[in-house]
């Protein structure tokens, strides 16, 4: 079928809108009418070259929508079902599936990197018939799209599909990385570095259960508002002032947990610093291959500090997304005040750019309705 979508052509080039050829679903596989796409900071690293991926394809990995169609033995999901795409498809049967490591499953990983569906093809081809990759098997910018039934999460109908697409991406990331990785307890001190999606959904975990203070730091002074309501307790603008400093006095000698959420050099050296003894340092934002950064690791050993990197929250996406949904529906978790804006697949663009421009407060979700 012919599909319009955004296709990711060249580095450092804006995304070129198409109609594209999507084939029908194969084996194990759904068709699904998409609804809603979050636009997320690691689409913006991979439009940059920051983070690799291999182009020409369709990018957009934060998407919600309806199924439209199953192919040959799907078992778990129908026309109809509303489902969320994870980036993340687990196998279930490599060795780290297996170990219940399914956010680092090796065929998920493969796929991911190879920019294909499980069978190590691709349904999508351009107006030329030249292949199109897919994006973490979800490719959400777009009008449909196909996804392996086990990167197609199935939720229940009355959770909004404008917010449901967080569950893809922004969500589990942030969230996951308070309760699976830091495992923050009542009273606990966190600092986050990065008021994001991603970073405010830490936040939010962070409150859920009970630290305090809630330190929330990011270049833009532009960003207070939003971070206090999502549970900041005390904003940094640091292009202004160090961080640091604040923290380590405000805690008498700084935070047991530091989440890095951006990727960014400078801010792992500010997570670092403000860590206290006993501290951990989450890792979540995703460094450019090769850059390093310059940490004294004598204070990790005499402080009993901890560094640890995270992916998806290390959650497990079809286990975990119908709880963390519930949690919604019952109105514990609040993903409404994280959608600041809609816009339609041909603005895209003007999206990209305002985010590497650090302008977007909350997230931009691109609507399909
Ligand atoms: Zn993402
Ligand atoms: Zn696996």
């Amino acid at each position: 079928m012919r599909i319009k979508a955004a296709v990711m052509r060249e580095v450092n080039k804006p995304l070129s809108i198409e109609e594209v050829e999507l084939a029908q679903p194969k084996e194990e596989e759904v068709l699904v009418k998409v609804s809603y796409c979050g636009f997320c900071h690691s689409d913006l690293a991979l439009l940059t070259g920051t983070q690799p991926y291999p182009f020409p394809g369709v990018i957009g990995h934060e998407a919600s929508g309806i199924v439209e169609d199953v192919g040959p033995g799907v078992t778990t999901l129908k026309k109809g079902d509303h489902v969320v795409g994870t980036w993340m498809t687990a196998c279930g049967q490599c060795p780290e599936c297996v170990k219940g490591w399914r956010y680092l499953c090796r065929r998920g990983r493969t796929i991911m990197a190879n920019g294909t569906l499980l069978d190590g093809t691709s349904r999508l081809t351009d107006a030329h018939g030249d292949m199109l990759h897919h994006a973490g098997c979800v490719s959400g910018f777009a009008e449909y799209t196909v996804i392996p039934e086990l990167a197609a999460v199935k939720i229940r109908e009355d959770m909004p599909l404008d917010q449901a697409c967080f569950f893809g991406c922004a969500m589990p990331t942030g969230f996951g990385a308070v309760i699976n990785v830091a495992q923050v307890k009542p009273g606990d001190s966190v600092a986050i570095w990065g008021m994001g999606g991603v970073g405010l959904n830490v936040v939010q975990g962070a409150k859920l259960r009970g630290a305090y203070p809630i330190f929330g730091v990011d270049l833009e002074g532009s960003k207070e508002a939003i971070a206090k309501e999502f549970g900041v307790t005390h904003f940094i603008n640091n292009s202004k002032e160090d961080p640091v400093p604040i923290i380590k006095e405000m805690t008498r000698g700084g935070v047991n947990f530091s989440f890095e959420v951006i990727g960014d050099a400078g801010a792992t050296a500010q997570a670092y610093w403000a860590m206290g003894p006993k501290g951990k340092l989450v890792q979540i934002g995703g460094h450019r291959l090769g850059q390093g950064v310059k940490l004294p690791l004598l204070f990790v050993s005499y402080g009993c500090q901890t560094i640890e990197g995270t992916t998806y929250g290390n959650t497990s996406a079809r286990e975990d997304i119908p709880v963390f949904v519930d949690m919604v529906m019952r109105g514990v978790y609040k993903l409404d005040k994280l959608i600041s804006r809609k816009f339609k697949l041909d603005e895209i663009n003007n999206v990209a750019e305002a985010l590497s421009k650090r302008q977007v407060i909350g997230r931009w979700v691109c609507s399909f309705d």
